[in-house]
């Protein structure tokens, strides 16, 4: 199931997106209004609104993002870092927070910050965490998943480089955008997952060739903290990333979910 999240008439529901997402064919994509809501036992309600009449808001509003850096070798190659150590042993993840105000949904403007001049795009598969939890055991983390939703982790690549925490660098409001909505029903293991700029390919990537695994990733994460509903992981970044310019629209796809799409807009 892929669930959305919007504003319609100034309330704010979810809705279970069916139809088509073939590209150009979203017009025709209608939204039938949960009752309730997808982190408990719902029902379909059967009222259904056509998707182009409503606004889609982020498909969460995470209590947390917890993002993970260096989980594709070839991207951390071309930053000039290594996943492994100078005896072949993995590196321990590298984990940070992007802020609740840094969420936006696809079709919400990117806000280039006023501190930095070297803005660049990181798609990313985004985990949605359906059920609170902490201490979890590999067996057990398909249970707590809710289920999976693009993500661009955009980062003030100047900022990144000479501030030694990322808070500001990839936390900034607008530094994550997600969406379009959640797909449920997804093998995560094996996806496509492309970034484009204007319509230019810039990243094309497999999830699987993740480093850490999703299940490593969240035995490794709520080792050390309660995950909440609707807490969201980003699982790193492919090769490929680059500048965003003002007036850019980049586009994140991820095989099976669909795309995210945002504009970068000046700071007013
Ligand atoms: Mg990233």
């Amino acid at each position: 199931m892929r669930i959305a999240r919007f504003s319609i008439d100034g309330n704010v529901a979810f809705g279970a997106v069916e139809g088509s997402t073939a590209p150009g064919a979203e017009g025709e994509l209608v939204l039938d209004i949960i009752k309730g809501i997808p982190f408990a036992d719902f029902e379909l309600s059967g009222v259904k609104v056509p998707l182009g009449k409503v606004r889609l808001l982020p498909p969460v509003l995470p209590n947390k993002v917890v993002a993970v850096g260096r989980n594709y070798a070839e991207h951390a190659a071309e930053l000039g870092h290594s996943v492994v150590d100078d005896r072949g042993r993995l590196e321990p993840p590298i984990t940070f927070f992007k802020p609740s105000t840094s969420v936006v949904g696809s079709g919400d403007p990117i806000t280039y910050p006023s501190f930095s001049q070297d803005l660049h795009h990181e798609a990313e598969l985004a985990v949605v965490i359906g059920r609170m939890c902490r201490e979890v055991p590999k067996e057990r983390v398909k249970d707590v998943i809710l289920g999976y939703t693009c993500a661009n982790d955009v980062t003030a690549r100047d900022v990144q480089q000479r501030e030694k925490q990322w808070a500001r660098a990839k936390g900034f409001d607008s530094s994550c955008p997600l969406g379009p909505w959640i797909e449920t029903d997804l093998d995560p293991a094996d996806l496509t997952i492309q970034c484009t700029v204007n319509g230019e390919q810039r990243q094309l990537g497999r999830t699987s060739d993740m480093v850490r695994s999703i299940e490593d990733l969240v035995v490794h994460i709520s080792e050390a903290m309660t995950l909440l509903p609707g807490d969201v992981i980003l699982t790193g970044t492919p090769a490929g990333v680059g500048p965003l310019n003002v007036g850019d629209e980049v586009a994140v796809t991820i095989e099976g979910i669909g795309t995210l799409t945002n504009k970068v807009i000046k700071r007013g």
